[in-house]
């Protein structure tokens, strides 16, 4: 049985080191990239259905690194959360997104993603109104985006400083609605301002009769709760339809736009 042991023990841990040194590296390039600035902020619109207008884009963090490229945020934003430096990093997204919208047009937003790890440290709040005062930009045009994550930590604080921020003006969207457990009793526990369907959801209209149900049923629900909402991920005129029959308040997805440099922003704002 010890041999046995051992043989396992020295099957496996070589692969162990291997993932081990691989977020090791990815944490330590991290760091260079930070004080580097190797991050860039994407944009991506979403529409308003009923006045047909772009409503705001959703800020999206792309690092562009000197060696592998444009990296994406589903390869870099977990290890920038267990090393914490989501914290250093999101709070350069705050800033950049409300410098950025605070060239914009007057109502329109600007959206950002928060990860449950900034909320963690206490002080999001004092973060997100500093970025505010510091770039010059009305309260109102900025939207969190939170997922249930934020919510599940289920510290008192965290929804003080939701509370707090709403009470200044900032929009508090729940995002990826439908992939949690429990995504209706959040609904409870904080009066979002918009609720995001989730993609799969969007994905699945044109394939799965029941998928157009629970989109009904949400957008309904969202309704009597005073909430808009956002389908994500829309990428055909039919999912478009669809949505717009179900009362969808707002859309994003390929088919709109998909994410753009923060110089192609004016232009689809009809600027220069
Ligand atoms: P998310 O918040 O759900 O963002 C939507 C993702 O779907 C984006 O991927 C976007 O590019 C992609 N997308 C938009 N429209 C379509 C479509 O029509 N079809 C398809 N297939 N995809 C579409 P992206 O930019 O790779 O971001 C992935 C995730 O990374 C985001 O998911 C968000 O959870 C996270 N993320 C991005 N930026 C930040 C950030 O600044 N902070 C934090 N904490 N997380 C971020
Ligand atoms: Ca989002
Ligand atoms: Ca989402
Ligand atoms: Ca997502």
């Amino acid at each position: 049985a010890k041999a046995e042991g051992r043989g396992i023990h020295r099957f496996f841990e070589p692969a162990m080191d291997v993932a081990v040194q691989a977020r090791r590296g990815v944490e330590l390039d991290l760091r260079v990239a930070l004080a580097e600035q190797q991050f860039a902020l994407a944009f991506q619109p979403f529409l308003d259905l009923t006045a047909n207008r772009i409503a705001g884009f959703e800020a999206l963090v792309r690092w562009h690194h000197p060696a592998r490229g444009v990296v994406s945020p589903a390869a870099f934003v977990p290890v920038a959360e267990e090393t914490g430096l989501i914290v250093p990093l999101g709070e350069w997204v705050l800033r950049r997104a409300c410098q950025e919208a605070a060239r914009w047009p007057d109502p329109v937003r600007v959206s950002v993603n928060l990860s449950p790890v900034q909320f963690r440290t206490g002080d999001i709040d004092a973060t997100v109104i500093a970025a505010l005062r510091d770039a010059g930009l009305d309260p109102h045009r900025l939207e969190l985006e939170i997922t249930e994550g934020v919510l599940l930590q289920d510290t008192p604080s965290t929804l003080a400083i939701l509370h707090r921020l709403k009470g200044i003006g900032v929009r508090i969207a729940m995002d990826d609605f439908g992939t949690g457990y429990s995504s209706l009793g959040y609904l409870r526990a904080f009066p979002f301002d918009k609720i995001k369907i989730d993609r799969s959801f969007v994905a699945d209209l044109s394939v799965r009769p029941d998928a157009l149900a629970i989109v009904r049923a949400v957008t309904t629900l969202a309704d009597s709760l005073g909430m808009s909402t956002t389908a994500e991920g829309v990428e055909t005129e039919e999912q478009l339809a669809h949505l717009r029959g179900a009362g969808c308040t707002e859309v994003q997805g390929y088919l709109i736009s998909r994410p753009v440099a923060a110089e192609a922003v004016a232009p689809m704002l009809g600027g220069a």
